[in-house]
């Protein structure tokens, strides 16, 4: 019988560094973790596939700026940047799937599902934007986006000001049953792009876009949960976790129970803005009831899924 998991794929999967970040580059990254996925794919895994979208936003809002300061364009906000978002890397991801599917002869399908996150409006992440986005301002400008457009605006280190929005936890995938039933059909699914876009609930049955951020690993562990994966694979840019991570004695590490997981990252061995997370949303997964969570990165997948690297936390 047929195996569901839950795939997040990391930012390494669109730009593999600075020098390739165009649309061009950023297929032909998604070409070849589409090969890994495929292999998987093959093997009988029936899979539902996360990422991330923080470059590709950026891109946007910066579009938008411009063309706002040179030509008076409306500018996009930044649920609908959301939107826009996963909406291009999903087409892009779709064709990249369908066709290395296509040239394997495996007849399944692709699609995209635009996903909204509801999120806690008393979520305390609302009380302490964290997250900067878009460019830098000067102060004026800083200033006059704080009382005009309710922007929080904060001093970056001497390199100008930036806007802030919150990061807060996902609660419910609203196109959840969409999705499930489509993984369930043996589609392929692209889901909860970015995090998927944050929408409050504003009463009398209305959600409404707000403007934060929400974890893709995060978001990507509550799919993993609703679907009740067999497997939840973070896909990003290192083959596997290491305790001490780039210190002389680093080690990395094959195997991690649930409690060996909360305790080094308590401890601090897996940094707040990238690993650390993914082990938090491993842990989630878990907790509920998870098989397997699984870190690797693409070109590694099919190793690690036979246990020859990767690391592997289990309950
Ligand atoms: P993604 O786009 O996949 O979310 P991130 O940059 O957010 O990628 O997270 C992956 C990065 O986490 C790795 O490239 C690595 O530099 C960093 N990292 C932090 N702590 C560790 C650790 N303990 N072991 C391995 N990598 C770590
Ligand atoms: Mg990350």
């Amino acid at each position: 019988m047929s195996k569901i998991a839950v795939v997040a794929v990391g930012g390494n999967s669109l730009i593999k560094d600075a020098k390739h970040q165009s649309v061009e580059d950023q297929q032909l990254a998604l070409r070849e973790t589409s090969r890994y996925l495929a292999d998987m794919i093959a093997e009988g895994w029936d899979v539902a596939i996360g990422h991330g979208n923080g470059p590709q936003v950026g891109f946007i809002l910066r579009r938008s700026e411009i063309a706002n300061k040179v030509e008076g364009m409306h500018e996009i906000p930044l649920d609908v940047c959301g939107a826009d978002s996963q909406g291009a890397i999903g087409y892009e991801f779709q064709q990249a799937l369908q066709n290395e599917l296509y040239h394997r002869g495996i007849k399944k399908n692709v699609a995209t599902i635009i996903t909204q996150m509801l999120v806690d409006q008393k979520d305390p992440a609302f009380q302490n934007p964290s997250k900067p986005i878009g460019g830098f301002m000067d102060q004026t400008e800083g200033k006059r986006r704080q009382t005009e457009m309710g922007w929080t605006v904060v001093e970056d280190a001497g390199r100008g000001w930036r806007r802030v929005v919150p990061s807060p936890l996902p609660k419910e995938i609203v196109e959840l049953d969409t999705v499930k039933t489509l993984v369930n059909k043996g589609i392929v699914v692209i889901t909860v792009g970015g995090g998927g876009i944050p929408v409050v609930d504003v009463g009398e049955g209305e959600y409404r876009g707000t403007a934060a951020v929400i974890d893709k690993d995060f978001a990507s562990s509550l799919l993993a949960r609703e679907l009740k994966a067999d497997l939840f694979l973070i896909a990003t840019a290192v083959p596997q976790c290491a305790l001490n991570y780039n210190k002389p004695d680093q080690k990395w590490l094959d195997n991690l129970t649930l409690a060996e997981a909360k305790k080094y990252l308590a401890e601090g061995h897996f940094h707040k803005g990238s690993m650390g997370p993914k082990i938090q949303a491993i842990i989630w997964y878990l907790e509920a009831g998870g098989k397997e969570g699984l870190i690797t990165n693409p070109e590694n997948i099919g190793r690690a899924l036979r246990g020859e690297t990767g690391t592997r936390v289990t309950r």
